[in-house]
């Protein structure tokens, strides 16, 4: 799960990250309410969840109160990668001397937390992490321990050289330990971690993810939860409880089984295919996660083609049959189907998909295949 800046930024100063305040603001009027309040120069940050906000005009300084009011309005509602903005943070200013990366996430191939700091801040790390490599200086940490004081100060020491400044990063780089740990954090991020003309070191920039698998434990952070900002088909799978991530091919994939969702991604890219969809309705499904999952796969414009491939073991095939008879009655879909179904109850799904005036078959082979041909004809 994602999160927004300004709730990072609350975990955060929870770990004490020297975080500037702010309120968060719905509408023109609230941003310039806080704003006066704050007084001074403010910078309005539109709240998505995606980086690149201040290239994209997310991220705007304003001068007054008025200004503030004028430039949330702008922001508010703006397209971000996708994303409508449907709230911004006020913020103080800061006057900037340098930019930094400080964050950490959970490195697969390390099987451990990997820490990254850049003095190439403010920017996209993935783009430093492209062209200048050796920008990024990497620590991996040893999970039995946790990160060590000499480790902050190493990593802090490759920022900067003025000892008071290493010494507010290290104990900056411990906090956002804490804090990515505390919260069940999958990344944590600080980009940039800037130091002012005094000589203070501030997050003005805060990015989290959360291990959904962390959430249970923690319900003040999955209260964090904003469904308004996170994509409606992934939110109605979680509802319908159906696995679905999307992605950016045309094969809309609908399968029972992780594995079998899976080989059948594999299956659709070997016949030349890109799936639309990772799928799975889970074992024992009902008609109705079948509706469901049809309703999720349909609302994807990209979507030429469904594939259902069914092998039935707990999950029984009259209910996928029946799932799919229903769904064809209450949703307009208007791309063909193409359907395996195999296994348990296999004889009475074939039975109801025929009286409806549809077929399946038996090979995965023959309908991913027959799927991508269409997909490609599309
Ligand atoms: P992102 O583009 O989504 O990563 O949003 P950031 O919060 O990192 O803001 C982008 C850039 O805007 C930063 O790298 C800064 O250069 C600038 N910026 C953000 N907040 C402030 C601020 O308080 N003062 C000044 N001068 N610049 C800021
Ligand atoms: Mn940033």
């Amino acid at each position: 799960m994602n999160i927004h800046e300004y709730q990072a930024k609350e975990v955060f100063r929870k770990a004490g990250i020297p975080v500037p305040p702010g309120g968060v603001a719905e509408t023109p009027e609230q941003a310039e309410a806080i704003a006066r309040e704050l007084g001074g120069r403010v910078v309005v940050k539109a709240q998505v969840h995606s980086g690149g906000r201040g290239k994209a005009g997310g991220v705007k300084l304003a001068s007054t109160p008025e200004e503030a009011k004028a430039h949330a309005s702008a922001i508010l509602g703006m397209d971000i990668k996708g994303l409508t903005v449907e709230k911004v943070l006020v913020t103080p200013a800061e006057e900037i001397a340098t930019e930094a990366y400080v964050g950490c996430l959970v490195d697969r191939a390390a099987q451990s937390v990997t820490f990254m700091v850049s003095s190439e801040g403010g920017v996209d790390i993935e783009e430093v992490a492209h062209t200048t490599p050796e920008a990024i200086k990497k620590l991996t940490i040893d999970p039995r321990y946790g990160l060590l004081p000499h480790e902050a100060y190493w990593l802090a020491s490759a920022l900067y050289d003025d000892p008071p400044l290493v010494k507010q990063t290290a104990r900056i780089i411990s906090q956002l330990y804490d804090a990515f740990v505390m919260a069940g954090a999958s990344m944590a991020e600080i980009n940039p971690l800037i130091t002012t003309p005094d000589g203070e070191v501030k997050a003005i920039d805060a990015k989290m993810s959360i291990d959904d698998s962390e959430l249970f434990r923690r319900p003040d952070i999955a209260a964090f939860r904003d469904l308004s900002a996170e994509p409606i088909s992934e939110t109605k799978a979680r509802e319908a409880d159906l696995s679905y991530v999307k992605l950016d091919g045309n094969v809309g994939c609908c399968v029972n089984g992780a594995g079998l969702a899976m080989a059948t991604m594999d299956l659709v890219k070997y016949y030349g295919g890109e799936p639309a969809n990772f799928l799975d309705i889970g074992g024992s499904s009902s008609p109705e996660k079948v509706v469901a999952a049809l309703e999720i796969i349909t609302s994807d414009p990209n979507v030429k083609v469904i594939l259902f491939n069914i092998f039935g073991g707990i999950t029984r095939c009259d209910d996928v049959a029946n799932g799919i008879v229903t769904a064809i009655k209450q949703i307009d879909i208007d791309v063909p189907i193409v359907i395996r179904l195999t296994g348990t109850n296999e004889d009475e799904g074939v039975r109801i998909l025929e009286e409806a005036g549809m077929k399946a078959a038996t090979s995965m082979d023959t309908v991913v295949e027959q799927a991508v041909a269409l997909a490609n004809q599309a």
